[in-house]
């Protein structure tokens, strides 16, 4: 194989384990997988991506893609392989009279976030400003404003795909079936060199977080459960559950209000629940809203495994204590997402996501650095997930934070068994060698 080849015909750098830049653009946010691809195309365009696919099909290599390089199960990087790498591409054009824009296909939600703020402008994203636009919406999209507009990709509304054969196609009102396609259904049908959003005005926000601790963390918790099942459009909230360093559990709650009350019901039963021990809940920008969960790239090991579920009961706060309890060091947890509101109004029929009628997506989340630790971690995190299990919406996990070890079958719950066979025949349309399987994989028909 001769990678000049490659970089003669890609206008973007090609590189190689020769380059200094190398073993920085190989990292994945999940410092367990450390995975070593024989050339990383950095690619500038959607005639880059196709000369890339050509060069992966003449050399019979793997193809891995990455956008934001945060997909827990690392599929940003393949060993041996050539990684389509975004990272170039991450121009977000804002057009402030018809409220849309188009996002790159390596764009992060920082890069969103600040072209469109700096119109008063918004779309639901992702809470952690590294994280990939594309990635993120075409697995869904789960954020501080669920409530208020829906998941992310209910607000996409057409884009730009390289197919591996090298043909360019558009999703869009010209192609409805791809679009829904892309509504949930991930990286499978090509790499997206550019999506297009629908934008929504925002100004400011109450957000931040709430921190509770000691003996009432259990009643701190109900009192979440109900604000949220209560709540409207003009809240989203999300919660965890982690161990502090004298192994006492600690929950978090971070709403995030759009509404226009200076002093809402539910944040008022938000700040009187028993155990507060820090309220850090106060007006103010949406970048900041944005920067709470902000967190340093590849420096921790990670697997992740959860359910959506149709009811926070009592019986499952109280095993989420448990199972709390049972990690038995920080850090690592529990996380809670709401998916009251807007997920509930739009038309399923219009995205492929199969979770949106759920009330929580439970996440497991173990974390840890010390390598010694992989088999337990991994372990905390499989046995709290199968306790979720009598608890679970449909059996299918978020695929946006699915590990590399989930069988199909869990795939095709998430989606349930008529969209899965749909995408199944998308796939075959658009990738029917499926070259692209690194990622929550929709098997050809
Ligand atoms: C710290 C952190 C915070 C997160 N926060 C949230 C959150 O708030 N809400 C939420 O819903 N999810 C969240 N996630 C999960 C995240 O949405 C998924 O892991 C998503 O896949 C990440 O996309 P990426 O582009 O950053 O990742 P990558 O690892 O680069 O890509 C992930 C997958 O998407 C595909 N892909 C990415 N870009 C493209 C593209 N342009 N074209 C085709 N395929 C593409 C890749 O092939 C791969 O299969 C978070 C993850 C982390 C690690």
């Amino acid at each position: 194989m001769n990678v000049d080849e490659l970089r003669w015909s890609l206008a973007g750098p090609v590189l190689t384990s020769a380059d200094a830049e190398y073993d920085g653009a190989r990292r994945s946010y999940n410092a367990l997988v450390d995975r070593k691809p024989a050339v990383i195309a950095r690619c500038l365009d959607a005639g880059d991506v196709a000369t890339a696919f050509d060069f992966a099909r003449t050399h019979e290599l793997e193809v891995a893609v990455r956008g934001g390089g945060h997909n827990p199960a690392g599929h940003c990087v393949c060993d041996g392989g050539l990684v389509i790498d975004l990272s170039q591409m991450r121009a977000v054009e804002v057009d402030a009279e018809a409220r849309t824009a188009r996002a790159g296909g390596g764009s992060t939600w920082l890069d969103f976030d600040t072209a469109t703020q700096a119109f008063g402008l918004v779309t639901p994203g992702g809470v952690v400003g590294s994280t990939g636009v594309c990635g993120l919406t075409m697995g869904g999209g789960i954020g501080h404003l669920t409530a208020q507009h829906g998941l992310s990709c209910d607000n996409l509304i057409g884009g730009e795909l390289v197919a591996p054969d090298g043909s360019v196609v558009q999703a869009g009102p010209e192609n409805q079936e791809l679009l829904w396609a892309l509504r949930g259904g991930g990286g499978n049908f090509g790499v997206a060199t550019r999506l297009d959003f629908r934008l929504h005005p925002l100004d400011g926000v109450v957000g931040g977080m709430f921190t509770y601790g000691g003996n009432d963390i259990r009643e701190a918790f109900r009192r979440f459960r109900d604000v949220a099942a209560g709540a409207g459009g003009d809240l989203s909230c999300q919660a965890g559950l982690s161990l502090d360093e004298s192994l006492a559990p600690v929950l978090w709650v971070a709403p995030c209000y759009t509404g226009s009350n200076g002093d809402p019901e539910a944040l008022r039963a938000l700040r009187s629940a028993p155990g507060l021990v820090e309220d850090a809940v106060r007006e103010h920008t949406f970048a900041d809203q944005q920067r709470l969960f902000d967190s340093p790239y590849g420096e921790s090991r990670h697997y992740w495994k959860g359910h959506f579920v149709r009811e926070l009961s009592d019986e499952l706060v109280d095993e989420l204590l448990q199972r709390l309890q049972a990690l038995g060091r920080p850090p690592g947890g529990l996380l809670i997402e709401s998916l009251h509101g807007a997920p509930k109004d739009t038309d399923g029929s219009s995205g492929v996501v199969g979770f949106r009628q759920a009330a929580f997506n439970v996440s497991v989340m173990a974390q840890w650095q010390d390598p010694a630790h992989d088999e337990e971690s991994i372990a905390w995190a499989r046995e709290t997930a199968a306790a979720l299990e009598p608890w679970s919406f449909s059996g299918g996990g978020y695929v946006n934070y699915m590990q590399a070890d989930e069988p199909v079958e869990r795939v095709r719950a998430a989606f349930g068994d008529e969209a899965f066979e749909r995408l199944r025949a998308l796939k075959r349309k658009y990738d029917p060698d499926n070259v692209l399987h690194r990622n929550q994989n929709i098997p050809p028909l």
